[in-house]
């Protein structure tokens, strides 16, 4: 069929103001550079449906999209003739409040999903970067994007109770219910969680929520030297404190958020930002426990709260994005606890040996070390290489989560990816036999 025929189609189905066509408007809907023929804003879940027969009919590749803030995550694109946007669906369809769940449409954003739940003194407990700036539930769910609460509260995974989900054919398929524990058989929505719209569009979503803690703190300790911050975060982790988020800052990026966000920190030291959230006197308990187990190792501390721990945390959360800027190189190196400092050693070198810009965060209890970089990109994709040799050699991984295509492609987005790749293809298969759910994302 026509360009020009398909576009019509498209047209009737969402309706003329729900649909872009110009490339001026396009903007931000356009992966890796792609030109869509047309980006939809379907008003309703049998609209999806529709867009997704028909797409099928056609085999039209479809790249589905929240606010479009991490469209470029995984592999290069290999078509994106249609992006589909749940924008539109962004009702709160039911807040259990009294047994802590609730389900809302996908393309709601989680500032607004955050604000009516606050409400009823609840919250959903993640905050990945771009939380601010768009974030949907749906591509939350699709990236398992996920923050610093992390340490507290787990990620998606452990937050997801049900789906509803648009499959490939334009089918729709449940998952899960509002009822926390009510899995028999394989847990289905989890299979989502870091799918990438590779195998439907996710719909809507109920979720287990949590009372927001009566009070926070985070104190910010530093140190002279990594050795001392490492026995620190390992201190910390074989205590029965309750941590809700532990980062363990590199020199560069300790300056550069005390700098952002206001507080004095200690320049050319590696820092820990550990936050406890719990009832006030438990929080003004643990502080001074946390201060004491970290002085111990020659640490010393500032306490930040109210207005400026928020901004803390939020330049924490956006550091990525903010301090490499646009088209800058975003990576996660998955690690165990124990090689984190191996990796921030590693880190360390390569300003002076490649002249790049590095700044970096271990999330601390997780062994995830986001890291922003900036620079020539034949520096780049050797610094890369080498982070990513050193994470799989310590049976880890480093995923690229944000770079120019060239870059991607020299390095590879996902590494090694061992035994299950085979496995991976056959659920895609089998969800989307026809590869027209963003198609190639998948290795
Ligand atoms: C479509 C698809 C493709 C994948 N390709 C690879 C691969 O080539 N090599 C490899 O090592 N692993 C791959 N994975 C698996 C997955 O990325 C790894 O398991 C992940 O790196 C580690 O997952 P995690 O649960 O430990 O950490 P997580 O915290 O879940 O993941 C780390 C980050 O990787 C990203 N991620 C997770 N799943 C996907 C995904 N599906 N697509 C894109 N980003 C994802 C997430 O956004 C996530 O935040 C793929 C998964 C899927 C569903």
């Amino acid at each position: 069929m026509p360009d020009s025929k398909i576009v019509t189609r498209l047209t009737e189905i969402v309706g003329q103001r729900n649909t872009l066509t110009r490339q001026d408007e396009i903007g931000a809907y356009q992966p890796e550079g792609a030109r869509p023929k047309a980006v939809l804003f379907p008003a309703n879940i049998e609209q999806v449906s529709e867009v997704l027969r028909f797409a099928a009919s056609e085999s039209l590749s479809v790249i589905p999209a929240g606010s479009g803030t991490k469209l470029n995550l995984g592999n290069i694109t290999e078509g994106a003739d249609i992006v589909l946007s749940t924008k539109n669906l962004n009702r709160i369809i039911e807040h259990g409040a009294s047994d802590l769940v609730a389900t809302a449409e996908c393309g709601t954003l989680l500032s607004e999903f955050q604000s009516r739940l606050r409400e009823q003194n609840q919250f959903l407990p993640v905050d990945p970067p771009h939380l601010l700036s768009g974030a949907t539930l749906g591509g939350i769910i699709a990236s398992n994007d996920s923050g610093p609460l992390r340490l507290g509260y787990g990620t998606m995974r452990e937050l997801l109770i049900g789906l509803k989900v648009v499959r490939a054919d334009g089918t729709v398929f449940k998952g899960g219910s509002k009822v926390v524990k009510n899995v028999a058989g394989y847990d289905l929505p989890k299979l989502f969680v870091g799918s990438l719209g590779t195998l439907g569009i996710i719909a809507e979503a109920t979720f287990r929520l949590y009372p927001i803690p009566e009070s926070s703190r985070t104190c910010l300790v530093s140190f002279d030297n990594l050795d001392n911050s490492h026995e620190s975060v390992m201190s910390l982790l074989k205590s029965d404190l309750v941590i809700s988020s532990l980062e363990h800052l590199s020199p560069a990026l300790a300056s550069a958020l005390g700098e952002r966000a206001g507080i004095d920190v200690k320049g050319n030291s590696y820092t820990l930002a550990v936050r406890v959230m719990n009832v006030e006197k438990a929080v003004r308990d643990q502080m001074k426990t946390i201060l004491d187990l970290c002085s111990k190792a020659g640490g010393s501390g500032v306490m930040v709260e109210g207005e400026k721990e928020e901004k803390l945390w939020e330049e924490i959360r956006e550091f990525t994005s903010r301090l490499s800027g646009p088209g800058g190189t975003v990576a996660r190196a998955n690690v165990l606890i124990t090689d984190v400092p191996g990796v921030f050693r590693l880190l360390e070198g390569f300003p002076e040996r490649s002249g790049i810009e590095v700044y970096s965060s271990a999330r601390a209890g997780n062994g995830v070390v986001a890291v922003s970089m900036d620079g020539e990109r034949e520096a780049l994709v050797s610094s890369l290489k080498e982070l990513r040799i050193f994470s799989e050699e310590r049976g880890g991984s480093l995923v690229i989560w944000a770079a120019d295509s060239n870059v991607k492609k020299r390095v590879g987005v996902w590494g090694n990816i061992g035994t299950s790749l085979g496995i991976m293809k056959r659920i895609k298969r089998n969800f989307d036999p026809e590869n027209i759910l963003n198609p190639g994302r998948l290795v």
